[in-house]
């Protein structure tokens, strides 16, 4: 027995309404959180889902704004702040993944808007107080308790139809969470049960998705585990390889969700040896060698797998190196120019990590 190590735990509140069907409590939570008329928040793309809830939802919705978009652009907030105010709303319900949930976090930043959250991604942004924000094609993080939504709703009905190649992406993003919130600096013995958990449980419904996209079962575990890889996300600090997706994306404008999916399993190779006891639970799940492993299960559910895939130049590694040792996050192994460079390189080629 190696006997608890000393740590400190500020648990985010928030509160969680999960499972099918349990977008019929939208009203009840609405209610409950003192809000009379909300703001519902959308995608174009989920538009019509948006406007669906809102007729069901009658005199609470305020309306719908359907322009949120990737990286929350500050003139999409102010346009949205603009329809907020216009519309007379007092809290905004945020129905979509981490692009509108950034959005409704932008307009509560603002104002102080309670929100309400309609998860349909594996994100994990609406247990977070993170928010990223673009200005003039700079992006900027902030975290601050109240943009943290006061509560989420999971119903994996509404998961159904999020296509195949998105949820494995989305399912590696948020993988991603809890890969490393295992090793971080400032993890608990509570951070870590839910990162192992919610990587055991995506691990378990990403192929049952693949192979059948509508299995209601593996919807729901799916679902759960995102939960618990954003809680991680929301709690714990990040490393490298969240240093490397916020460069590769910012810097580069290569896609969220597919960035993460294919730098994983080589961000954890990269750790591997540094945080072999933290990361001892998770490599069990993928048959010991966490960074092959994590390729091979990769490889099987179709996630992409090489960043040249995704258009970045092979010319453009050394300047996402350069970026990337420039104020490093914290990481278990030192972080240096060499090894992010070879990292990059294995990365861009899709090759397996050794
Ligand atoms: P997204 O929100 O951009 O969604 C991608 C597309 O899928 C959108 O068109 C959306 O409308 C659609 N979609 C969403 N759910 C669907 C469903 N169930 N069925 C069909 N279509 C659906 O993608 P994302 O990966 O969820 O979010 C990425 C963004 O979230 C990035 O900007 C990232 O920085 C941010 N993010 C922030 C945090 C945080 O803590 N602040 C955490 C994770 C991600």
């Amino acid at each position: 027995m190696t006997g608890i190590a000393p740590f400190q735990f500020s648990i985010n509140p928030g509160r969680i309404v999960f499972g099918p069907g349990s977008l019929a409590q939208a009203a009840t939570e609405i209610e409950r959180l003192g809000c009379k008329r909300v703001l519902i928040v959308a995608t174009a793309f989920q538009k019509n889902d948006a406007e669906a809830l809102a007729e069901a939802l009658g005199p609470q919705a305020a309306g719908v704004f359907a322009e949120a978009a990737m990286h929350t652009p500050v003139e999409v907030t102010e346009k949205a702040m603009a329809a907020y105010a216009a519309a007379g709303a007092d809290g905004v319900l945020t129905y979509g993944g981490g692009s509108t949930i950034g959005l409704g976090k932008a307009i509560a930043w603002r104002n102080d808007a309670p929100q309400i959250v309609v998860a349909t991604t594996y994100a994990g942004s609406e247990v977070t107080p993170i928010l990223g924000q673009t200005e003039k094609g700079l992006k900027t993080t902030l975290r601050d308790p109240k943009v943290l939504p006061k509560t989420v709703i999971y119903d994996p009905e509404l998961t159904l139809g999020l296509p195949v190649a998105m949820s494995v992406a989305s399912g590696l993003n948020a993988m991603a969470h809890a890969v490393e919130g295992l090793y971080a600096q400032d993890r608990n013995p509570v951070s870590s049960l839910q990162a192992t958990e919610g990587i055991r449980a995506l691990r378990a419904a990403l192929p049952v998705i693949v192979r059948d996209p509508s299995n209601r079962a593996a919807r729901g575990e799916a679902l759960y585990g995102a939960w618990l890889c954003g809680t991680v996300l929301g709690t714990v600090g990040m490393s490298l390889h969240h240093k490397l997706c916020h460069v590769l994306g910012g810097s580069f404008d290569l896609p969220h969700a597919e960035t993460h999916a294919i730098m994983l399993p080589h961000t954890a190779a990269f750790n591997a040896a540094a945080a072999a006891d933290a990361l001892a639970p998770a490599a069990a799940l993928f048959g010991g060698a966490i960074g092959a492993g994590l390729y091979d299960f990769a490889s099987s559910i179709g996630a992409p797998k090489a960043l040249r895939d995704l258009g970045l130049l092979e010319t453009d590694l050394d300047r996402a190196a350069d970026i990337a040792v420039k104020n490093p996050y914290w990481n278990p192994r030192p972080v240096e120019r060499d090894g992010i460079r070879a990292l990059l390189q294995r990365a861009w080629e899709g090759a397996r990590p050794e």
